[in-house]
């Protein structure tokens, strides 16, 4: 078969390649996917930094809250001390302000998670106020303890180096003592201590407005990450949908058909992506080319079994129709048909009317005989045909369409001969055999004998 090439541009129509879309889809949803990943992973950063504010800022409240407690215990051992006069209670405070330090570690951390400086005046305030209020608990305590006359060396450094003011150390030891407890519980030690609670409140406060400011921020991130993760999932799901549409149409309903139309053997619709629709052309132009070169093999197979002039079956289809009929079983009657004295028609008006003739008789044989009966001209002026499914019985069927034939023969449109045909005819139970062909040939030699016109039977 002559070898069929094709450029694109020799496929019409639309020219969507499956490849291109499928490319363009699959970038998309890469593109899609990567920012979507990028989303996810800063709106976990976003929910990370709410979640590390939300610690920080429970963090900052509980170290607030030691430093209050540990400048609390302070006071009370101090009260403690100048109220029951017991040295424990002077070791339990040096214990915390200088081994446990809880104040000033708290101070350390609220530093770590405190990253504003806004506040930072308010929480050295406190300190520098709670230092001062140290000063004048210290000095509460030397009061006492030199009251009391405690040995010196025994006490906490601090005392020892407190120096009691030059009035003081004129004092009785219960104006001492009197002293010391009204230092620790009078107003300006109430005020003292209001304004580092103050402060703390202070600084507090500005942690609370930070706080609030970094979870506001962070929230409002959070929310734009994650409406940014609601409109990336809802466009992979548009391009989800729309992989699926192109290969419902351009794939499955192409392929459908292209199988549909191979399996009826027609022509495929051109329809589809750009490489059905090449499948299709490429197919319709092969169908074709087959359909002609089949019309073609009809044309030159009928020009080989039928007569020019007459459209009958001719000579060699003859020899083909017997050979074929001898292997059958079906009763059939041969009859082989002659003009008579065609000579003297041709003779008499020409070779052109004679063939006018001839074409008529072809054509009254086929409008007596049946479409299932073979019609042949196997010679000159000579026919023949071959009726299936008939019997002895139907002689009478067969002589009148011969009759009928010659009846019409015999009254021809206005100048044109009249003329007769002569008929032999022989039956046969089961299919045919070569002895049928001379039989009916002695059957029209004997119609010729006796008279022509008309139809003999042999063994009549
Ligand atoms: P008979 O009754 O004995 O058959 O006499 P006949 O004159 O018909 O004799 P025959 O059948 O032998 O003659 C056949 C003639 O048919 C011979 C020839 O001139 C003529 N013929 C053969 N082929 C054609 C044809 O194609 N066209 C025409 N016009 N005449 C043909
Ligand atoms: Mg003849």
């Amino acid at each position: 078969m002559e070898s069929i090439k094709y450029d694109q541009q020799d496929v019409k129509g639309l020219q969507v390649k499956v490849s291109v879309i499928n490319g363009i889809l699959i970038f998309m949803t890469c593109l899609l996917a990567a920012c979507l990943l990028f989303v996810t992973i800063h709106t976990s950063q976003k929910y990370t930094e709410i979640d590390d504010s939300a610690r920080d800022y429970i963090e900052l409240e509980k170290q607030a809250d030691l430093v209050k407690d540990a400048s609390d215990y302070l006071t009370e051992q101090v009260r403690l001390f100048v109220q029951n006069i017991d040295i424990k209670y002077v070791q339990l405070y040096f214990e915390e302000a200088n081994v446990t330090r809880r104040r000033e570690v708290a101070l350390e951390h609220l530093k770590t998670y405190y990253l504003d400086d806004s506040g930072e005046q308010y929480l050295q305030a406190a300190v520098r106020d709670s230092q001062l209020l140290m000063k004048r608990e210290i000095y509460a305590m030397k009061l006492v303890c030199t009251a009391m006359g405690y040995q010196e060396d025994m006490l906490p450094i601090e005392i020892q180096e407190m120096v009691l003011e030059e009035e003081d150390t004129l004092l009785e030891a219960q104006a001492m003592m009197e002293k010391a407890r009204s230092m620790m519980f009078d107003t300006e030690y109430q005020y003292s201590k209001s304004v580092i609670y103050g402060n703390l409140e202070y600084f507090m406060q500005e942690v609370i407005y930070f706080t609030e400011g970094r979870l506001i921020g962070g929230l409002e991130d959070f929310s734009d990450a994650i409406f940014m993760q609601e409109v990336l999932i809802i466009l992979i799901v548009i391009v989800i949908t729309s992989i699926c549409v192109v290969i419902a149409c351009f794939v499955i309903r192409p392929l459908n058909i292209c199988l549909k139309c191979v399996k009826e053997e027609s022509m495929i619709e051109v329809t589809g992506a750009y490489e059905f629709r090449r499948i299709a052309e490429v197919y319709n132009d092969i169908y074709r080319k087959k359909e002609a070169s089949a019309a073609n093999e009809a044309f030159l197979r009928y020009k080989a079994e039928h007569d020019p002039m007459t459209g009958l079956l001719n000579r060699s289809a003859f020899a083909q129709i017997k050979e074929l009929l001898e292997n059958d079983e079906i009763p059939l009657a041969l009859l082989i048909i002659d003009v008579d004295k065609f000579k003297q028609v041709n003779d008499n008006y020409g070779h052109g009317v004679g063939d006018c003739i001839l074409m008529r008789i072809a054509e009254l044989l086929k409008e007596y005989f049946l479409a299932q009966d073979y019609l042949f001209r196997i010679g000159g002026d000579e026919f023949a045909a071959i009726i299936t499914e008939v019997t002895e019985e139907q002689t009478y069927v067969i002589e009148e369409r011969i009759q009928n034939i010659n009846m019409e023969l015999q009254h021809p449109i206005e100048g044109m001969p009249q003329v007769s045909l002569s008929v032999g005819a022989v039956f046969s139970a089961k299919g045919y055999d070569e002895e049928l062909y001379k039989q009916a040939d002695q059957a029209l030699y004997w119609m010729k004998e006796n008279g022509r016109c008309g139809c003999h039977f042999y063994g009549d």
